[in-house]
């Protein structure tokens, strides 16, 4: 399906909202019926009826239709966040006595899901090192039943060779789910290397706008309509109307906005590796970064989201080099217009880092929809504050 027409028509009945362009916000909870016989009807069949929007809702319906179709997967589901999804989507999977194997260090709360809160339901997690399939392979036991992917991860960029771990997952009947974040269907398409389930955090590139908390699954209907029967509708980590309709006008413009980080981040990440305060830059589509060829087989393209490492990465300094950006905000988060900043050292105390650690010393940053010149001239600055001898220059940026 064209991605042109997935964005701007697709699961829009504008003759049903007097041809408006830009859907409603059907901000109801209920729908009523002409008849009990009617309603008896929709509750056979609450996967695909408007009864209470717990469930379903025609805005959120709209969002639903487009996020399936740029999976290319048969359906999907929304969710009030990303790990809203990722949760309920490993719940429905697993039982007590069941085994999981994760990627290390995915997300930290996907983390702290398989870490401390299956446990007490008595299912087990291996986590394994994902830039080698093999591991997960060796990790598999007769109680496998679910593995989880993050490829890239949104820290240190290691990815997972997607095709390989499918098929493995496969032959031994093992469901697989992947947090496809980073990359969004623009860059990466999971299903179509054999994953069953994707992930995503709605909040950052499909949102786009820093303005809304979102999740979406995608996969077979079978197994959407299950989650969707199951722990979905008794969780209750529904998408609100109004926050869909945010999604949907963030999905309007997503290539553009994809596009741009890409290839701000582009010039970016070669500046940075010319810098001589920069001991490392790590991201997908370096030329130097150890999967590369991996990256390219399986990504059409890569997210605005990478790591540095400073050559003098005392505790200070990496402080001090965030705190003289400017326009580089300090925050959380990442997929919006604004360029962020955020080093591994603001989840730790001075005490605790260590300065020969490299996972202490990375420093994100994201590079949103600014001018990249604008964003050069920022890291420039910041870095030149913190560092002596030769300067480069802003305008020195080259393709
Ligand atoms: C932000 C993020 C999540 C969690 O998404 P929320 O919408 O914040 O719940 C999960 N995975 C990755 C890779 C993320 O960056």
């Amino acid at each position: 399906m064209d991605i042109s027409f997935i964005l701007n028509e697709l699961g829009e009945d504008r003759e049903n909202y007097f041809n408006a362009v830009a859907p409603p916000i059907v901000q109801t909870t209920n729908f009523a019926f002409n008849t009990v016989s009617e309603l008896r009807d929709a509750m056979s069949d609450e996967f695909d009826s408007n009864i209470y929007s717990r469930g379903q809702n025609p805005t959120v319906n709209i969002l639903r239709k487009k996020l399936a179709a740029l999976d290319g997967a048969e359906d999907a589901l929304l969710f009030n966040s990303g790990v809203g999804a990722i949760s309920i989507a490993v719940l429905s999977l697993l039982k007590a006595g069941d085994h999981a194997i994760s990627v290390k260090s995915p997300y930290s709360w996907t983390n702290k899901l398989f870490d401390k809160i299956l446990p007490k339901f008595g299912i087990s997690t291996s986590f394994v090192d994902g830039t080698d399939f093999k591991n997960f392979e060796q990790a598999i036991l007769s109680n496998t039943r679910l593995i989880f992917l993050e490829s890239p991860n949104t820290y240190n960029y290691q990815l997972q060779d997607l095709k390989k771990i499918a098929a493995i997952a496969q032959s031994r009947n093992i469901i697989t789910i992947i947090d496809n974040s980073y990359c969004t269907p623009l860059f990466q398409q999971p299903i179509k290397m054999g994953i069953d389930v994707v992930a995503q955090s709605a909040t950052k590139y499909i949102g786009g706008h820093s303005d809304v908390v979102g999740g979406v699954l995608t996969g077979s209907r079978a197994m959407i309509k299950r989650i969707f029967e199951n722990e979905f509708m008794s969780m209750g980590t529904t998408l609100s109307p109004n926050s869909a309709w945010l999604l949907l006008r963030g999905l309007r413009t997503l290539p553009l906005r994809l596009n741009r980080s890409f290839e701000s981040a582009k010039l970016i990440t070669s500046w940075l590796n010319q810098h001589e305060a920069v001991e490392k830059v790590i991201w997908p589509f370096s030329p130097d970064f150890e999967q590369a060829a991996l990256a390219a087989e399986q990504m059409q393209g890569c997210g605005g989201l990478f790591s540095i490492i400073l050559k003098d990465s005392s505790f200070e300094k990496i402080e001090s080099f965030c705190n003289n950006l400017q326009h580089i905000l300090i925050a959380v988060s990442w997929g919006g217009h604004e360029s962020l900043v955020i080093p591994a050292i603001a989840s730790m105390k001075k005490e605790d880092y260590c300065a020969d650690n490299k996972q202490h010393q990375l420093i994100r940053l994201y590079v949103g929809l600014e001018d990249p010149t604008y964003l050069v001239t920022d890291l420039s600055k910041a870095l030149n504050k913190i560092s002596s001898g030769t300067k480069l220059l802003s305008s020195e940026l080259t393709e």
